[in-house]
């Protein structure tokens, strides 16, 4: 399998060519054509395997095929991650892989740092929402972001988020969420306790294992 076989939009491609990227992972390969068709998705990855562009990718095609503005104060996409670094990481990605794509916006939310400035972000509405889920809380908490125009939900690195407790937050988050939306959930393990939790979220999911 090649980029090309995968169709993705052209300011995705272009991106690719400018990074080098020349063939997709295996989990690329095997996940990108079931998210395109919008199916959920179960994803055992460790990170390294380009997990991060298997996710991003045929989220911001979705975006680019279905030009819309993002809902006021919410997102298009959200994602959520465990630590600070790891938010920063993805929505570098997704700045990078999408850095042709006109328009496009993203933000992150982590703690840390000033509320107020990340608020401000947050007025206008995004396309992409990479947050940790103490600090989104915080700001659903204070009525500052509305999750309810969220279509693709993708919970990155689940395992760890889990043995960090952030699944009191992930359960007062994820019932705000549109029920009709496209779900995604990497863990780099799958003991039962977080299998129970992705089949919980997920709605007859494709398995990649890699
Ligand atoms: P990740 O597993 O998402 O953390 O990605 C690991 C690294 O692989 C990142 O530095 C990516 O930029 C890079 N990468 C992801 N996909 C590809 C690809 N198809 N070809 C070359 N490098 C890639």
């Amino acid at each position: 399998t090649t980029f090309s076989d995968l169709d993705l939009a052209e300011p995705l491609s272009r991106a690719l060519a400018t990074l080098g990227y020349t063939e997709p992972t295996p989990i690329q390969t095997e996940a990108i054509p079931h998210l395109l068709k919008g199916r959920d998705l179960l994803g055992i990855a460790q990170t390294g395997t380009g997990k991060t562009a298997a996710f991003a990718l045929p989220t911001l095609h979705h975006i680019f095929t279905s030009e819309m503005d993002p809902p006021k104060r919410g997102a298009r996409v959200l994602v959520l991650a465990p630590t600070r670094e790891l938010v920063g990481q993805i929505e570098e990605s997704f700045r990078n892989y999408g850095r042709f794509m006109m328009d496009l916006e993203v933000a992150k939310v982590t703690g840390g740092v000033s509320i107020a400035r990340q608020i401000k972000r947050l007025v206008h509405g995004n396309d992409v929402l990479v947050a940790t889920p103490g600090r989104l809380i915080d700001l659903l908490d204070r009525g500052d972001l509305r999750l309810s125009g969220v279509e693709v939900l993708i919970l990155d690195e689940a395992d760890q988020m889990m043995d960090m407790g952030f699944i009191h937050a992930l359960k007062k988050i994820i019932p705000l969420l549109p029920k009709q939306r496209q779900t995604l959930f990497f863990s780099a393990t799958l003991p039962p306790k977080i299998k129970k939790l992705a089949d919980s979220f997920l709605t007859d999911p494709v398995r990649v294992t890699v």
